[in-house]
């Protein structure tokens, strides 16, 4: 019988379980949850904040603020509605944002903490995130620098590059 880890409880579970037995976690969003990695290398997080805390999960809009093509958006909400961000968009129906904001940091900070022993990850990640977020800042786009310090904060809490930039912007809109 072959095993996996559940993201929630961090247990062994059988791949054939649905449900994890010891804590509930729909077995089906381990994939994505193992997809972290290409979640955050993928620019599909900060599109996940910006669609979530604008309500406006419109392609267009995000093509234009991450100056991105159509195919890499496309590629981006297709990741969201994977893990039930959004809905899925069809023709006429444009797509629903499922998750309030917090709901978002909860499920980003569930990704995060699955690295959190390894230092050498946490590491890279927390560079990363600083650079994304000098980077959004000098775009204009205050949501995702935030989003960005945010997540550098979580992984390393007293990391003193992020807090002095987090106290700066604080009240930027
Ligand atoms: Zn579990």
């Amino acid at each position: 019988m072959a095993l996996i880890k559940c993201p929630e409880c961090m247990n062994m579970v059988s791949t054939h379980a649905t449900v994890c037995p010891n804590c509930g976690f729909p077995m089906s969003l381990v994939d994505s949850y193992n997809d972290y990695l290409g979640f955050f290398d993928s620019m599909a997080a900060d599109v996940a904040f910006y669609v979530v805390i604008k309500r406006d999960p419109s392609i267009n809009s995000i093509q234009k603020r991450f100056d991105i093509g159509f195919n890499k958006a496309q590629q981006c909400f297709e990741k969201l509605e994977k893990l039930k961000i959004v809905t899925a968009g069809s023709g006429q129906t444009s797509r629903k944002v499922l998750l309030s904001e917090e709901e978002l940091y909860n499920t980003i900070f569930k990704h995060l903490d699955s690295i959190k022993n390894d230092t050498s990850l946490v590491n890279k990640y927390v560079d990363n995130f600083i650079k994304n977020a000098k980077r959004y800042l000098e775009d204009g786009n205050i949501i995702c620098t935030k989003s960005n310090l945010k997540m550098a904060l979580y992984l390393d809490t007293k990391n003193q590059e992020a807090l002095y930039a987090f106290d700066k912007i604080q009240n930027l809109h």
